[in-house]
């Protein structure tokens, strides 16, 4: 088989919005670890901002830990790695409250991605979404943390229903609030051609799913312009609240294209020789 490789190529845009005073989201991402992380923080005194990076951050420390490329670990289970990350970071978050009585009551959600050459490990807890997007089809594939969730799981509204609801942005789960946090893992095969966007709710709230799917077959799979356009429009209809967007595609024709010491971008899936 001739392979050029599949490149994840990755874009992220955070925007405190149109109302808020501070920014509570926050995002980073490793495309030579094939790593994603997006956190949408709550708490007075600032306390949000302080939980989302110290997930994200704790989320990297304890991954660099167990990734390490000059000391392999054999027959890593990624979805074994992801789910421990995020326990890690939660128990770092309430470690955090408990020493700082200004962060009390802090919390966050999250969303981590963990890419290797044939799938993806999709990590979540709370109502930051992640999406794949094949075929030109968007589909979710994180099922929200919140009360309209459940309210639409167990018949109570309509999913037409939710997207009105006044009650859209109770979460049901989050890092921060126990010692024990409930996490859904999943895994995913990937697809030369995905495109994978992580969001928090200040972009779902505002842009529908048919909006989010327009701006992605609009800019043909152009990650950067596609977060700065889903972004813009999150603005244009209110920014209610902080917006994050991170965008990974996974290319084969931006390879050439794309200066590889541009942090926003890289190779990660470099597929070695046919195996004989
Ligand atoms: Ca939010």
């Amino acid at each position: 088989m001739i392979s050029e490789g599949s490149k994840l190529i990755v874009n992220g845009l955070t925007h405190v919005g149109q109302i808020r005073e501070h920014n509570e989201d926050y995002i980073d991402w490793d495309v030579s670890r094939g790593l994603i992380i997006l956190a949408d923080g709550m708490g007075g005194h600032n306390a949000g901002e302080v939980a989302s990076a110290l997930a994200v951050n704790s989320i990297k420390d304890a991954l660099y830990e167990v990734l390490n490329p000059e000391n392999p670990v054999e027959d890593l289970d990624n979805m074994d790695v992801v789910r421990q990350a995020i326990v890690y970071a939660n128990d770092e978050i309430n470690r955090h409250a408990a020493e700082h009585p200004t962060c009390a009551g802090m919390g966050t959600t999250i969303v981590v991605s963990l890419f290797n050459e044939q799938s993806v490990v999709f990590g979540h807890v709370g109502d930051s979404r992640i999406y794949r997007f094949r075929d030109n089809k968007l589909q979710q594939v994180t099922t929200d943390h919140s009360l309209v969730q459940e309210m639409v799981d167990n018949g109570f509204l309509t999913e037409e229903e939710a997207l009105q609801s006044n009650s859209r942005n109770l979460i049901t789960r989050a890092l921060g609030i126990g010692d024990v946090v409930d996490i859904d893992v999943s895994q995913d095969t990937i697809q030369v051609g995905d495109i994978y966007l992580y969001c928090s709710d200040g972009l779902t709230d505002l842009v529908t799913d048919q909006e989010i799917s327009a701006i992605l077959v609009d800019t043909k799979g152009h990650a950067e312009v596609a977060a700065q356009q889903l972004v813009d429009l999150a603005n244009e209809k209110g920014g209610k609240d902080n917006i994050s967007v991170i965008l990974a595609s996974l290319n084969e024709a931006y390879s050439d294209s794309v200066g590889l010491e541009d942090s926003s971008t890289g190779i990660i899936l470099e597929k070695g020789e046919d195996d004989e």
